[in-house]
């Protein structure tokens, strides 16, 4: 099959994961919004990669290193080309924050905001992110790490493809053998599916404990799905998310 057919599949899998998705969160329909009120591209919930087939754990370029800096990873990263996403890119959004923290976000991918600035979740999600952690959680944004599953930012900003993901992730477990952190949230479906390395339900699987390579995994709603559903129960169901995560990420 040529590369046009191939892709027009993968958009094709990905737009029916996007509605079992919505079905999956409750969402009956869809009103789109005036032109003017179009979110950032960075707010819109994209759908899921495709998790690994089990057993399939990724190679990864620092399994050797007893514990890689974050700088060596960045360095290995270099001006990255190793799949389709550096072609539209304008910045590699790498990760931020403390490179000794407890506690580590993951979210799915850069968005317009990231790509500009190149650093994660600054656009509105971001914002979201960064009050529930520090007017919530009552952390400096510097004291937790933050990255995504893939570093640059998808076209259209469409849903990484699977090839993508699997050609980044060495680098997000680099960072994670980096960092070492206590505990770690998946924000969203696509991140926790990856990290989960199974389809993951968010709405029945947030607030439960995984683990990743022995690191606690907390998977909760991405801050721009919460701006989407911006209801009490939603912000109630992630604050408990957040708080247990820190508790764990506290453990002694
Ligand atoms: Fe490289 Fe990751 Fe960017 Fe792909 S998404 S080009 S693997 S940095």
């Amino acid at each position: 099959m040529d590369r046009p057919l191939d892709d027009a599949h993968a958009l094709l899998r990905a737009a029916r994961a996007w509605i079992a998705e919505f079905g999956e969160e409750g969402v009956t329909s869809y009103e789109p919004p005036p032109a003017r009120a179009i979110p950032a591209a960075r707010e819109v919930e994209r759908p899921p990669p495709e998790p690994p087939a089990a057993g399939t754990a990724a190679p990864t370029a620092f399994a050797d290193e007893a514990r890689p800096t974050l700088a060596s990873v960045r360095e290995t990263l270099g001006e990255c080309t190793r799949c389709a996403l550096h072609e539209g890119r304008r910045r590699i959004v790498f990760g931020d924050g403390n490179p000794d923290a407890d506690l580590m976000f993951v979210g799915e991918g850069p968005g317009e905001n990231e790509d500009r600035q190149g650093l994660p979740f600054v656009g509105r999600a971001g914002e979201l992110l960064t009050r529930m952690i520090e007017a919530g959680l009552e952390l400096p944004r510097s004291e937790v790490y933050i990255c995504n599953i893939v570093k640059c930012r998808p076209p259209g900003n469409r849903n990484p493809l699977p090839p993508e993901v699997a050609s980044c992730r060495p680098f997000l477990d680099g960072q994670i053998a980096a960092v070492r952190p206590r505990a770690i949230v998946a924000l969203g479906k696509p991140a926790s599916s990856l990290l989960l390395g199974r389809d993951v339900a968010i709405t029945r699987e947030r607030g439960t404990w995984h683990t990743y390579r022995g690191i606690p995994v907390m998977p909760t709603f991405h801050p721009a799905y919460l701006l989407r559903q911006y209801t009490t129960r939603n912000r109630r169901l992630v604050w408990e998310d957040l708080k247990a995560a820190l508790a764990k990420a506290r453990e002694r």
